[in-house]
């Protein structure tokens, strides 16, 4: 069976952005169509969740399902010093006492399958194992798009608006050279599982826990998975990691093992259960994020590193900003770039507060307990950045205390140029 030739909307790419996008779309009543070249579910890295997804996930209408899951509840995270001392977990009901500080740490697997299901029963045709080659422009406006069916049929489909939500295949900003990696988080990520590692127990047990190695040239994160699994992975710069090291990637990840006691503990005695994964270069940005009928959401627009657990969240408010966007643009007939991408600057606007953090915690000279003893009245405000409160709560505060404290690296302002196709 093949879709129609004709869509108000296509999303390609069906991870958390695209389901996202594409329900909303098809519950304001579009004609929506998104496409994905794998079969789901189908494997992802980024199991941790920040809290402030709670808002989409509630409008997406999916909270009683994350409820019912087996996906452990994540109430904290937690960092160890290079030394292996825990400093005290950040709990986010601290903050912000509401149902919404407690998150989940999710199996991908089952999250972006949940996800993709919701937007079908709201109405969108999904269709997996679907290639989309190219985007098909006539001038300067998107028009539809060239898919490739698995039998090997390919066909156009048309649609007046394109959500690109095709992860970090970039589909549109790698064809018009939009996008742009950071050169201050040049960085590479080994990962595996483990069954039977050692947890917290009581409210920490599905805590985040982020760990320096010895020398602080990289860390590891620890996120408890259901059935006893638990998501560990190295992070550090490709310099470090790659440069001069092993082409074994278990190697590599048991050399960095050996420089963290505190991950040590815990997984001394339990089984990896996958083969270590290798992730290279993944912080980018593109220089825009909307063209005459086009529009991009999620890490098509572009990531920031791992460390604070802000992908799904991005995907999750860039898929919902993109949708309202485009349904505006419905209303008043205009899919030009300024409409498409009108959510730009506020959505840039919260990335960039998140990078700003993630700078600091890269900057070998910003301790965040010293800057906290400088200015104790921002450590609510840091917390309402881990929990992801950066479109909920004004933190600019934060921001102006830590550009006093110590300055951080600049990273060109993105140029939300939405004025032409
Ligand atoms: C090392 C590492 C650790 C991370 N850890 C976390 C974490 O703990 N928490 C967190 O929130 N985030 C984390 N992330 C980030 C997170 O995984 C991503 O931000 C998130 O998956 C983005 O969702 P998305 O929908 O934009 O893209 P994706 O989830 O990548 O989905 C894109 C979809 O597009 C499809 N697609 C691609 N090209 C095509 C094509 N041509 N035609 C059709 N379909 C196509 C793909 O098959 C895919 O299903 C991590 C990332 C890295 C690199």
């Amino acid at each position: 069976m093949y879709p129609d030739s004709d869509y108000d909307v296509i999303v390609v790419g069906g991870g958390p952005a695209g389901s996202t996008a594409g329900a909303l779309l098809a519950a304001a009543g579009r004609k929506v169509l998104i496409t994905d070249r794998e079969k789901f579910p189908r494997f992802r890295v980024g199991e941790s969740l920040m809290p402030a997804t709670y808002w989409t996930l509630e409008r997406l209408g999916v909270l009683d399902k994350m409820k019912c899951s087996n996906f452990p509840n994540k109430h904290s995270v937690q960092f160890f010093a290079k030394s292996g001392k825990a400093a005290a977990p950040y709990y986010f009901s601290r903050v912000d006492p509401h149902e919404s500080s407690q998150t989940w740490q999710v199996d991908r697997l089952d999250f972006d399958h949940m996800l993709l299901r919701n937007a079908a029963d709201k109405g969108a045709d999904v269709f997996e194992e679907v290639r989309v080659h190219d985007v098909l422009f006539d001038g300067d406006r998107a028009t539809g798009i060239r898919a490739e069916f698995k039998d090997g049929v390919k066909r156009d489909i048309a649609a007046k608006v394109i959500v690109d939500a095709t992860g970090q295949s970039a589909l549109i900003a790698r064809k018009f050279k939009l996008r742009r990696t950071d050169p201050h988080l040049k960085h590479c990520a080994f990962f595996t599982r483990y069954k039977g590692a050692r947890r917290d127990e009581g409210i920490d047990e599905g805590a985040t826990l982020i760990m320096h190695t010895e020398a602080e040239k990289s860390w590891f994160w620890y996120i408890p998975q259901p059935d006893d699994v638990v998501s560990v992975g190295v992070v550090g710069s490709l310099d470090y990691l790659v440069k001069g090291r092993s082409n074994d990637p278990a190697v590599v990840f048991e050399e960095e093992l050996a420089l963290c006691k505190p991950l040590q503990e815990r997984v001394e005695g339990a089984e990896i259960v996958h083969e270590i994964r290798v992730l290279k270069d993944f912080t980018y940005a593109a220089t825009r994020i909307a063209g005459d009928g086009w529009v991009l959401a999620g890490d098509a627009f572009g990531f920031i590193d791992p460390i604070y657990s802000s992908g799904v969240f991005l995907a999750l408010k860039g898929g919902e900003l993109a949708a309202d966007s485009i349904l505006e643009g419905f209303e008043i007939d205009d899919f030009s770039a300024a409409q498409l991408g009108k959510h730009g600057p506020e959505f840039v606007e919260g990335v960039d507060a998140l990078r700003k953090l993630v700078y600091a915690f890269y900057d070998p000279d910003f301790s965040i307990a010293r800057f906290l003893k400088r200015f104790p009245e921002q450590q609510e405000n840091l917390v309402h950045l881990l929990i992801g409160n950066v479109y909920r709560h004004p933190v600019d505060g934060l921001l102006r205390a830590m550009d006093e404290y110590r300055e951080l690296p600049k990273y060109e302002p993105i140029v939300i140029d939405t004025s032409t196709g």
